[in-house]
């Protein structure tokens, strides 16, 4: 090119703020930066109108923000406490799947990746749907829980496997490419299990007809979804959702699981002793025998051979320990005590929790066996009457949270 000024052999403008930089100049021919745009605006265009269902769903796809697996696990450490291998698998399944979407689209390669819906196995308030639900959050895909006992084989009383699917979409605010691309978290799996014992059943609320209905979803169908929910009928319209890349994590505390993989890998349990030593060596067994559960083992539990291949990715949670309730209690970002301390702190009030409180409020919560569960409800009851008081009550500078209060006794105030 010579000295000349270049201008775009396109608008034929010189270069300058309104045509942004030349991006190419070769052989006497020029464009630039704003003609680029233009031209790739009509070419996106274009291809709109060539399948418009597919261009929005890939721009939703390419909009995805998937960190690494490590930054993945970084956050849900923010908010989950422990579980450590669960937050690792997770990490490592949403990665890949969100990997596998961009795939799709991209490449041509003959290698198709499957996706791998995840099996969590772990006591109630062990932090199962708060996982499900923080990484949901974190990749800002449309998420929603279900629960498995609600659901029915079609034709039966209760809810439709299709009704699942419509929550989602709300979730997504009706945007269906979006709420193809959600997660799923289909709570109580284990209460679906095929029953052996011949309880008198009436209607198959249980058993393998709602298998067989939950497998085609996960599996990948074209699902009709009533718009407004409760049950189909024939003359109603339909929204059609693809579930092929909607990500299930399923979860349940498969109660009596340990002892069928006991018995698989040939140990003998502990006999129940009196001493609560021997009950502990009796529980950490369980914990072990759960870690190693095998897809056989389910099968015996009462899963659907074809069901368990749809959850390949199987990883178990520990029951909360009394430190690990403590740490709940204080430690993540939105942990329950530091939510109180900012109500109080609207109110010039310094919240302190003593040591020894929040033990007592992790051994309450742990003697009634159902985890993290039961610290939010004990600790809105223990605040109750101090949120009542402090707002009427002038010149309190801290507010103590001791164990006696946790015993019944008044809290400490200090004022200013
Ligand atoms: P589940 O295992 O029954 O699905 P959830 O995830 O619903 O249990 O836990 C109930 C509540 O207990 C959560 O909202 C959270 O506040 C708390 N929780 C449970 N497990 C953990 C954990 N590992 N770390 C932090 N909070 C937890």
């Amino acid at each position: 090119m010579s000295d000349k000024k270049i201008t775009c052999s396109f608008c034929g403008k010189a270069e300058s703020m309104a045509t942004g930089r030349m991006v190419i100049t070769e052989h006497g021919v020029a464009i630039c930066r704003r003609c680029v745009d233009i031209c790739s605006q009509i070419l996106s265009e274009a291809d709109d109108r060539k399948d418009p269902v597919k261009n929005q769903q890939k721009r939703h796809i390419d909009a995805l923000n998937v960190p690494a697996p490590a930054k993945i696990k970084e956050v849900l450490d923010q908010y989950v406490v422990g579980q450590d291998n669960t937050k690792k698998a997770l990490a490592v399944a949403v990665y890949n799947h969100y990997k596998r979407l961009k795939c799709l689209h991209q490449d041509d390669s003959d290698v198709k990746l499957e996706k791998s819906n995840v099996l969590l196995i772990g006591p109630t308030g062990s932090g199962k749907t708060l996982i499900a639900k923080t990484l949901a959050e974190l990749l800002d895909v449309p998420f929603c829980i279900a629960d498995a006992t609600t659901l029915t084989e079609a034709g039966y009383v209760g809810e439709d496997v299709e009704n699942i699917i419509l929550r989602l979409v709300q979730a997504a605010d009706f945007d269906i490419e979006k709420a193809q691309l959600g997660i799923i978290y289909v709570d109580e799996i284990d209460k679906i299990a095929r029953k052996n014992d011949n309880v008198s059943i009436t209607r198959d609320v249980s058993g393998e007809g709602v298998q067989q209905a939950l497998l085609k979803i996960l599996e990948g169908t074209v699902a009709n979804v009533p718009p407004k929910g409760g049950r189909k009928h024939p003359e109603q319209e339909y929204l059609r959702v693809d579930t092929t890349n909607i990500l299930f994590i399923c979860g349940g505390a498969f109660v009596g699981l340990d002892k069928i993989v006991q018995r698989r890998v040939g140990r003998r349990v502990l006999g129940f002793g009196k001493e609560s030593e021997q009950q502990q060596n009796v529980e950490l067994d369980a914990n072990r025998a759960l870690a190693m559960t095998e897809p056989e083992d389910l099968v015996r539990f009462g899963l659907i051979p074809e069901f368990v291949g749809r959850l390949p990715v199987l990883t178990t949670l520990e029951p909360l320990t009394k430190d690990a309730l403590m740490q709940i209690l204080t430690e993540p970002k939105n942990a329950v005590t530091r939510q109180f301390a900012k109500l109080m702190d609207m109110e010039g009030v310094k919240l302190t929790f003593r040591k020894d409180a929040l033990e007592a409020i992790a051994e309450k919560a742990a003697a009634k066996g159902t985890g993290a569960r039961g610290l939010r409800s004990q600790l809105e009851k223990l605040m109750l009457e101090i949120m009542f008081r402090i707002p009427s009550e002038k010149n309190v500078a801290e507010c103590v949270i001791t164990k006696e209060t946790v015993d019944g006794k008044e809290p400490e105030l200090h004022y200013k």
